[in-house]
């Protein structure tokens, strides 16, 4: 039941993904979620992203963008990647999308991978249009995990804190 629902791979990164070797096993096209799979959400294509693209074109690559997200939104990071076939209003996990993504690439559910970050649109999605799925872990944006460290680097700072008043507390006694 809940098969339906498994990735075929799962990595930490999108840019982990060892994409020549894909391409030796006659991968020739790969389909992007955009938010949270290449950037943050909402974020603009930052250079990783662009050297991915330009490095996977000119191995011989297909690339599509997938997303749900507006036109705008989606149109402007593949301008800004580099990556110009894109589909918006995705509608995933409907399976139109991720055949319409095939068509601009000139590529099938053979010889076609998708890459995303959510099991129930993302990855559900390409399984029912029968092709290859990576499931990568959500891209946090900076800011977040700048405040997680000071979080952390706070409680080390409050534990020690801690200790001494109640060691004060103790000697007052
Ligand atoms: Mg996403």
């Amino acid at each position: 039941m809940l098969q339906r629902f498994y990735p075929d791979e799962d990595v930490n990164s999108t840019y982990e993904i060892p994409f020549e070797e894909f391409y030796k096993k006659g991968i020739r096209g790969v389909i992007f979620d955009v938010d949270n799979t290449l950037v943050p959400h909402g974020a603009p294509a930052d250079n990783r992203a662009k050297k991915l693209f330009s490095m996977l074109h000119q191995m011989g690559m297909e690339t599509c963008l997938l997303s749900n997200n507006k036109e705008p939104r989606v149109s402007a990071f593949a301008q800004d990647a580099g990556s110009l076939k894109y589909i918006f209003k995705g509608k995933k996990p409907g399976i139109r999308g991720y055949q319409q993504a095939m068509k601009l690439m000139g590529t099938n559910a053979s010889n076609t991978i998708f890459i995303g970050d959510q099991l129930f649109t993302d990855v559900f999605g390409a399984k029912r249009a029968g092709i290859h799925s990576i499931l990568v872990k959500r891209i946090h944006p900076s800011e977040e995990i700048q405040i997680r460290l000071k979080r952390k680097l706070e409680s080390v700072v409050l534990y020690f804190y801690h200790r001494r008043k109640k060691i004060r507390r103790m000697k007052q006694r």
